[in-house]
């Protein structure tokens, strides 16, 4: 039976529809610039869509269209983001990246990428060439000619932020309602009344930000939608952490017109990951992966960096990118009706979320009376999850470790069970903690955490089967 919180009892000044990064990016802003603001969230749990299973890289926005809005929301995005990370705790691994030509074609494409990205302000992207190149990345195939180094490309952790931006915005009052799917809606000229599965909400502004299902929520508040949402998938394998010996930072194709294509990187949890594939598809939920697919993969990053084919494999995952028929955000603003949408956020979300959350406060303020910004406001700092920054297992009183494969403490999963976001299903306790995640895939620790999490998770965890029991 899904929990389900209550309903704010007063009206609030924006329901915000989806917690995934731009929602939880959307919660905050407009909660530190002092407005009442409800997060309505179908999932048991925060990051259940999109925001699930990315790459997790900083981008610059070097290669964006180059005037888009969604260069703007990445480029401020990116400032935001190294503006606030310290005081969240947030993570920051500084790797740059490459930006390889495998073939003579990719190579004579390299100087108007190098325009791009300056036209875009990434002043200090500048070329390589193959010595620099081996001198950055040592272990990279033989066949790179050539490649453009942007510096300021950093590896975070995709699911500590987001939590974050979730958390400033609870702890600063905002109400988020998950187990809250919408379900109808009407504006009366006045007040939103939102239809949810955990009762009514009223709001005097609403804000999509539904991710896979934007297109859906725009045409059952609206009665319309001015976009398509069509999903992509993306599959992922992670490498066990000794591969990051192999390498030192994001290694990247030459982009084409459809795709940023197959990524060499670090992860800020101490792997290396190869992905993702960009498969079209009807489901605006299937993630699963595929043996050949996977298969693939592993190929691919052995052309990459050759000894990565003698690495094993911790994981495999895929996300569903919110992709539409056109590459720029979908951002729709209905003043009359106070409502705004942002849809179709596809590949840079976790990039441009703090960027496009300031957006959308900038085109609240054209259709809504202004409120007064916190003059305090309280600074949550974020689950420490990276492998190079300090963690809990190393301090005292922890617990003891729960998880050796990935040093998760018993005092790091009791902290992610209790608070305003108390993780309430298996992903979400995941991604608070990476508890699992490892390269047991929780065939040791499954037992201990059912004991843990007993009653306090939905569904409860179901124990990895032990052919050998
Ligand atoms: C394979 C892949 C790789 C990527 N790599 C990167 C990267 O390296 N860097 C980067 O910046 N970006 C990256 N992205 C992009 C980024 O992950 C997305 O842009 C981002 O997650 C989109 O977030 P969102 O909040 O718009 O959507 P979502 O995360 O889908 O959030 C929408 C939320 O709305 C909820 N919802 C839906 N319907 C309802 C309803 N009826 N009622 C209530 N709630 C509802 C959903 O449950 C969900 O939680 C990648 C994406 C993918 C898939």
């Amino acid at each position: 039976m899904i929990e389900r919180d209550r309903p704010p009892q007063a009206p609030v000044d924006i329901a915000v529809i989806g917690a995934g990064v731009v929602g939880c990016a959307v919660a905050r802003r407009f909660t530190l610039d002092g407005a009442r603001v409800c997060v309505l969230e179908k999932a048991v749990d925060i990051l259940d869509g999109a925001s699930k299973g990315n790459s997790g890289i900083l981008h610059t926005g070097f290669d964006a269209p180059v005037g888009s809005l969604e260069q703007r929301c990445i480029a401020d995005g990116y400032a935001e983001y190294m503006e606030i990370r310290d005081r969240l705790g947030l993570p920051l691994l500084e790797t740059g990246a490459l930006v390889v030509a495998w073939t003579e074609a990719e190579e004579a494409r390299l100087p108007a990428l190098l325009d791009q990205a300056r036209a875009n302000g990434v002043a200090d992207a500048r070329l390589l060439d193959k010595a620099a190149i081996k001198a950055r990345e040592p272990h990279l195939a033989d066949g790179a000619r050539a490649a453009i180094l942007v510096p300021r490309e950093y590896v975070i952790d995709p699911w500590a932020a987001p939590t974050a931006y979730m958390m400033q915005a609870l702890t600063n009052g905002a109400h988020l309602m998950r187990g809250a799917g919408v379900t109808a809606g009407a504006f009366d000229g006045d007040l939103w009344r939102i239809e949810t599965d955990a009762g009514p909400v009223l709001a005097r502004a609403v804000i999509n930000c539904a991710g896979l299902f934007g297109d859906r929520i725009d045409a059952m508040l609206l009665g319309d939608s001015h976009f398509t949402i069509r999903p992509r998938k993306g599959q992922f394998v992670v490498f066990d952490k000794a591969a990051t010996a192999l390498v030192s930072g994001i290694v990247l194709p030459t982009p084409s017109a459809t795709t940023k294509g197959v990524v060499v990187c670090r992860t800020a949890y101490g792997n290396v990951l190869v992905g993702p594939t960009a498969e079209e598809q009807e489901s605006r939920t299937d993630a699963a992966t595929d043996r050949e697919t996977l298969r693939m993969l592993i190929d691919k990053a052995a052309t990459i960096v050759p000894a990565l084919a003698d690495q094993p494999v911790t994981a495999a995952y895929a996300g569903l990118r919110p992709a539409s028929e056109e590459k720029d955000y979908r951002v729709r603003v209905e003043a009359d009706r106070r409502y705004i949408t942002l849809g179709g956020i596809r590949s840079t979300g976790l990039s441009a979320a703090l960027g496009l959350a300031r957006h959308a406060a900038d085109l609240h303020a054209t259709f809504a009376a202004s409120t007064v910004p916190l003059s305090e406001p309280h600074w949550p700092r974020a689950p420490r999850l990276a492998e190079h920054a300090p963690r809990d297992w190393a301090e005292a009183d922890n617990g003891g470790i729960l998880c050796h494969c990935e040093l998760v403490t018993r005092r790091e999963v009791a902290a992610a069970l209790t608070g305003p976001l108390a993780a309430r299903g298996l992903g979400g306790l995941k991604r608070r903690t990476r508890v699992t995640m490892g390269r047991c895939q929780g065939f040791y620790c499954s037992a201990a955490l059912a004991d843990v999490t007993a009653g306090r998770l939905d569904p409860p965890m179901a124990l990895p089967d032990r052919a050998d029991d």
